[in-house]
């Protein structure tokens, strides 16, 4: 028996199948080796998108933040502080029409035309609305209903002026 284990060819056999078995192990070992490092740079790709998620939303907070900030709206005192008068037919009003003011006879919230004696508002965007119908839009918002113009921003500009 140990005869045909130790006869030449016997060797010759046994050590290609270890030559085979050994390369298996080496291939088997470098696939496993490449399988976790896709396995760790997915986890990095998965862990850096996570947190460009993360950055994105947090900005995404902060520009939400900013924009409630910029649609804030004017205090009753400030509101009370924009130029008003009472509207008359018989009124042309020559110096609201020589610094631009709308001269419209029309609300541009309700829409309909300012009778006698309505007290109108009107705001350094030169647009006019009806008090009672632009104070509640201006306790809401900072900004024109009809052209967006920020109404503080141009209030205080010509305070400071
Ligand atoms: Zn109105
Ligand atoms: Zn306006």
């Amino acid at each position: 028996m140990s005869d045909v284990f130790a006869s030449p060819r016997t060797s010759a056999l046994f050590g290609v199948f270890l030559g085979l078995a050994i390369a298996l192990v080496i291939l088997i070992t470098m696939s496993l080796r490449a399988y976790f490092r896709r396995q760790a740079a997915r986890r990095r790709e998965q862990e850096e998108l996570d947190q460009e998620i993360r950055m994105v939303q947090h900005q995404g907070t902060l520009l939400a933040a900013a924009i409630s900030h910029c649609q804030s709206q004017l205090t009753p005192a400030e509101i009370e502080q924009l130029p008003r008068y009472l509207f008359s037919h018989a009124d042309s009003k020559p110096d609201l029409v020589a610094v631009g003011y709308e001269t419209s006879s029309t609300c541009g919230i309700c829409l309909c035309d300012y009778s006698e004696n309505d007290m109108v508002v009107n705001l350094p965007c030169m647009h006019a609305f009806h008090d009672q119908c632009i104070t509640p839009w201006l306790s809401a918002s900072d900004k024109c209903p009809f052209c967006s113009a920020a109404v503080k921003l141009v209030a205080s500009n010509e305070n400071n002026a």
